[in-house]
């Protein structure tokens, strides 16, 4: 409620969730927060040098209409670059559908961190008057799991786990996510989150010390 934004946002991915419905009409403010909140409108970001970034891709659920709008609440949308939005997070995001496509099952946890970024209209540490933080990076996990429906017993200490952290900068439109790959012990430090935790501690310990190399 104070920063406006979702401290974090996780889904599934895996091909059943795909399909071809045409992506929503527009952006919505959530109606499930309590009334006692600031409600973030999609206006609220209009004129800020700054695009409506989805954290859960529109097209990562698109086998129907209810869930592809679901991706469209202001809950599931950060204040991102559009250099970021459209260069090195959707290359990620390409990836990500493209493994999801082969048939692997991948979990997934995006988020901000810091305050202040730089959009097209220059440095800002707010926007919609006040309302809504700009985050000074946006970060993601992405772990892989071979084969769905596994869960946890599906992994091990070769599970591909892939973390960035991407600068909420204009000017990285061509960088590609591999520029920006970190540790989720990284991650853990910047964010005080204990990401992973029903993953057995040794495990947890392996995987999260593993910079993604493929
Ligand atoms: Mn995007
Ligand atoms: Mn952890």
């Amino acid at each position: 409620n104070s920063k406006g934004t979702a401290n974090w946002v996780s889904w599934q991915l895996k091909r059943s969730w795909l399909g071809s419905v045409d992506r929503c009409g527009g952006f919505s403010p959530d109606s499930a927060l309590p009334s006692n909140f600031n409600i973030v409108r999609p206006n609220d970001y209009s004129g800020s040098g700054f695009s409506r970034g989805h954290m859960t891709r529109s097209g990562d659920r698109s086998n129907n209409q209810t869930d592809n709008c679901a991706t469209f609440l202001m809950t599931n949308i950060l204040p991102q670059t559009q250099d970021q939005n459209g260069g090195p997070w959707l290359e990620l995001e390409d990836l990500s559908r493209d493994l999801a496509q082969q048939g692997k099952e991948l979990y997934i946890i995006a988020g901000p961190a810091g305050e202040g970024g730089t959009g097209t209209k220059g440095f800002a540490e707010k926007i919609g008057k006040g309302k809504v933080t700009v985050p000074a990076s946006l970060w993601k996990i992405v772990v892989v799991l071979d084969k769905p429906r596994l869960r946890l017993k599906g992994m091990t200490d070769k599970t591909r786990v892939i973390a960035v952290d991407m600068p909420n900068i204009t000017g990285i439109q061509k960088k590609s996510y591999k520029d920006y790959l970190t540790t989720v012990d990284e991650l853990e430090k910047l964010t005080g989150y204990d990401f992973l935790s029903d993953v057995p501690e040794v495990l947890q310990a392996a995987l999260e010390a593993k910079k993604d190399d493929q």
